[in-house]
């Protein structure tokens, strides 16, 4: 992205005009050299947070206390952060203490892996003390400095290995291996909310299934709160791995999806909370499972329109949107060699064949229902209204508001609601 680029170099040059110096450093200088697509650009100067704050007119003071600024220059923000070192790492996490330093080496030294610890400078000098760049063209994960040292200040730098590990296809360099198993127990002091970004960013990427194999290697899920491989079900974990590659669907919650289905966690519901997903997240993932159970439980021995029929009235409960996400996981198990729960070619001809898909497309709302039977409204209407659907849906009844009537006026004498 050309304007992120041009954003960044104008807010180095301001600072370099104004007598400091600035790098681009961390990710971005790492992801360059590794020719990777840039997503958000970091700089490092020795400028103190105040006077980053007093050059620049768009600014924001997110993290004083750290040293960062977030600048905004042509429409992309930028954090701008002070050389510093940190200190008293308490309970193996965050550090209580930052001091800000002068030497742009020192502020490298504090990062967690050589890849990381380097910078950039505007005539394209990189300031790289440790070796990332020749630990990057050997595909190595390597700790700056002694690793135990630098896993025991701070575990989730653990996870963070095995993810980069895994996105990058990297090795993992012997030392830091042996210090991570040596420090794994630490793990149980960092807060879930970090490592589950961690864990996203490797389950959103190209091999997921390598991460976690790592972590399974390294048996670190002994020491985490995760959902799989959750405590008392390793050996589900370890026999689930191989049964699911997940690079295929596309978004990661199909893919949290699929390796607790792998895990055949009986229910997923305090995992994922414990896990601190989102509402939103917990929803879809739940919504996925509930939609194979549903399917699963009740498809044994159907003939092909009584298979149709309960298709249909899956896809009314689950929504659409969570039928066509559970077929791009069916497609998964499929591409990886193994069984999918359902005829995929066959489902998602039914579920295009659909004319009515939910509620909101049928001919007859709540309002006209009432008017037509001349009730008032109550508990009847609501599988009234789904029966209707589910006949529209099937292409039983047409969707079309004097036939849907009629058959609502039949089932209520019928059943003499
Ligand atoms: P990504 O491309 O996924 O954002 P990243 O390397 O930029 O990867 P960030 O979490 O954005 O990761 O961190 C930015 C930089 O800050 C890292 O490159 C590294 O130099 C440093 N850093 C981040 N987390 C830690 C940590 N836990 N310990 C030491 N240094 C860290
Ligand atoms: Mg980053």
């Amino acid at each position: 992205d050309k304007d992120l680029a041009d954003g960044s170099a104008q807010v180095i040059s301001i600072l370099q005009g104004e007598g400091h110096e600035a790098f681009w450093v961390g990710g971005c200088v790492r992801d360059e050299y590794m020719g990777r697509t840039v997503n958000d650009m970091d700089i490092t100067t020795n400028a103190l947070p105040e006077v980053t704050l007093s050059l620049f007119e768009k600014v924001i003071p997110t993290g004083m206390k750290h040293g960062t600024v977030t600048v905004l220059m042509h429409g992309h923000a930028y954090e701008v952060t002070t050389y510093r070192i940190e200190k008293g790492y308490e309970d193996h996490r965050r550090p209580s203490e930052v001091e800000f330093v002068d030497d742009i080496e020192k502020d490298l030294r504090r990062r967690d892996f050589t890849m990381n610890a380097m910078a950039l400078a505007m005539d394209g000098r990189f300031v790289d003390p440790f070796g990332g760049r020749s630990d990057i063209d050997d595909r190595l994960i390597r700790c700056v400095g002694d690793p135990k040292v630098r896993f025991q200040e701070d575990a989730l730098r653990m996870i963070r290995c095995i993810r980069f590990a895994s996105n990058f296809g990297f090795m993992i360099a012997k030392d830091t291996w042996a210090a991570l198993l040596e420090q794994r127990s630490t793990l149980g002091w960092v807060a879930m909310e970090r490592i589950r970004t961690e864990l996203d960013k490797l389950m959103s990427g190209p091999d997921p299934l390598r991460g976690l194999e790592l972590i399974r290697e390294g048996r670190l899920y002994e020491h985490v709160k995760m959902p799989f491989p959750y405590r008392g079900h390793q050996s589900a974990y370890i026999s689930a791995i191989p049964a699911v590659r997940m690079s295929s669907p596309e978004q990661v919650d199909v893919r949290y999806a699929l390796l607790l289905l792998g895990c055949r966690i009986p229910s997923s519901t305090p995992l994922l909370r414990q896990w601190t997903f989102s509402n939103r997240r917990m929803e879809l993932i739940k919504k996925l499972l509930q939609l194979q159970e549903a399917w699963t439980e009740n498809s044994e021995g159907l003939t092909s329109e009584q298979a149709r029929l309960l298709w249909i009235r899956c896809v009314l409960i689950a929504g659409e949107p969570i039928a066509a996400l559970w077929l791009e996981l069916q497609q998964a198990v499929q591409t990886a060699g193994g069984t999918p729960a359902v005829d995929i070619p066959q489902a998602r001809a039914w579920l295009s064949g659909m004319p009515v898909k939910s509620l909101r497309e049928l001919a007859l709302t709540g309002d006209g229902l009432l008017s037509a039977v001349g009730r008032r409204g109550g508990p009847w209407m609501k599988p009234l209204l789904s029966h209707l659907l589910l006949l529209a849906a099937s292409g039983q009844v047409g969707n079309d508001t004097t036939l849907l009537i009629e058959e609502a006026k039949r089932v209520i004498i019928d059943e003499g609601i």
